[in-house]
């Protein structure tokens, strides 16, 4: 057994050169979202190479998504391989989306130049350095491995920056990820190569609107200023909410450590005339504002409920209100996304940390994203538990310029993961 596993990561070691290419071969397709650009292009490419090992795939279109049109359909692509017995399945999910590329880049970012190690570009890191990864892995797996039992999936999923409504939700909703089907997902979102990333906390958001009357503005006692309004909203926030969401504690491991209480950030604050437009020179008008909208964008902790995130709000808002004269508001929730964080004794975890501990020699970070990613729709949309992100990159420089993945950091991390599927697919009785 110590044999093969030792001929598992020989094989990847050797595919060094693949793997590079592969990975200039995806950076250089820039699919940019949004607007979505590509999708079709790279998800083509990722069936070529899967049908090359045997992989039945399946091209699907998320028909109406958010942002789905014509000039920029949503395309994903799902290949699956059975094995020689019947088993448990394996899915590794990537997003093929990258976030836009931003000023102060030294290097071409779709370039994907390989210097001292590193290849660097847009989405080199944040992830298709992990989809390589993934690839190469289940390549290799297959090599050295061919009768295993079960069957391995591989995904290229679209739109996950923008909240993966028309990748990993649109799948999911039409039963590509069910308990039935996948028993153990792995997304290979850069979390670092000795990091096992559980889960990520909640998110709610919403519109909070004051109400006020317009007048003129040598007049203001005339009307009645929904600005000010505003203002009073945010005294009572920094007086009351802030300081008791920064001691609110939790028992999910998320890093960075600041993102261990709940928080909450003022998204954007709109209040009277509207800007002008570009180019325009003229005065703006005196008015008193009758309305100003202000969003917020609240993270909170697995101890936490969404009820009790909105109650608070709303709390806070009809003690304005009892102090106020004249104070209206209308709150709208947007959206929330629930909290998630699988078990550290789920076979996926317990199996990755197994490969971490014999690949790297040290026994794996247990981490929690502080903001989202796909895991919530495969925990909420498909009902699967088992599910991790785990793979090559640095956290830190994804959505960053010059943003890199290191060659060797890959290799590694695809060991990591030929070993878990050797675990799961073979060694599982
Ligand atoms: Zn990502």
């Amino acid at each position: 057994m110590l044999e093969i596993k030792q001929k598992l990561r020989d094989e990847i070691a050797a595919r060094r050169d693949d793997l590079i290419a592969l990975t200039q071969d995806l950076v250089r397709m820039p699919t940019l979202n949004p607007p979505g650009h590509g999708y079709l292009e790279i998800c083509e490419y990722l069936q070529v190479r899967l049908q090359k090992s045997g992989f039945e795939t399946e091209l699907v279109r998320a028909h109406d998504t958010p942002g789905d049109s014509e000039k920029y359909p949503r395309w994903n692509v799902v290949g699956r391989r059975d094995g020689a017995h019947s088993g448990e399945c394996v899915h590794f999910n990537s997003h093929t989306d990258v976030v836009e590329v931003g000023q102060g880049w030294t290097f071409d970012p779709f370039g994907a130049e390989l210097k001292d190690g590193k290849i660097y570009g847009r989405g080199t890191c944040d992830m298709k350095g992990g989809l390589a990864a993934s690839i190469i892995a289940v390549e290799a797996f297959i090599a050295i491995v061919p009768d295993y039992a079960g069957a391995i999936e591989i995904s290229g999923t679209a739109d996950e920056e923008t909240g993966g409504f028309g990748g990993v939700a649109y799948l999911a909703e039409q039963g590509y990820f069910t308990p039935e089907k996948v028993q153990h997902v792995i997304i290979p979102e850069p979390l670092n190569k000795d990091r096992i990333c559980l889960g990520h906390r909640g998110v709610w958001w919403a519109e909070i609107e004051t109400k006020g009357h317009i007048a003129h503005g040598s007049m203001p006692f005339l009307g009645d200023c929904a600005v000010r309004h505003m203002g009073a909203v945010v005294h009572e926030m920094e007086e009351s909410l802030y300081p008791t969401l920064a001691n609110r504690t939790t028992t999910m491991p998320v890093v960075p450590e600041g993102a261990k209480q709940s928080t909450m950030n003022l998204n954007s604050f709109h209040g009277g005339l509207a800007e002008p437009e570009e180019g325009f020179t003229g005065f703006p008008a005196a008015i008193v504002p009758d309305s100003c909208r202000m969003i917020i964008d609240r993270r909170y902790l697995i101890e936490e409920t969404p009820e009790q995130v909105a109650q608070e709000v709303v709390d806070l808002l009809e003690k304005v209100k009892s102090e106020r004269p004249k104070f209206d508001y209308v709150l709208n929730e947007m959206w929330q996304v629930a909290p998630t964080m699988t078990e550290k004794s789920a076979p996926v975890v317990t199996s990755v940390a197994g490969a971490i501990e014999e690949v790297l020699g040290k026994k794996p970070e247990y981490v929690v994203s502080p903001g989202t990613y796909d895991q919530k729709h495969i925990d909420r949309i498909g009902r699967m538990k088992n599910c991790i992100a785990y793979g090559p990159g640095i956290l830190d420089l994804a959505h960053q310029p010059d943003e890199y993945v290191g060659v060797e950091d890959m290799i590694e991390s695809a060991q990591v993961m030929a070993l878990t599927l050797f675990d799961l697919l073979v060694n599982n009785d």
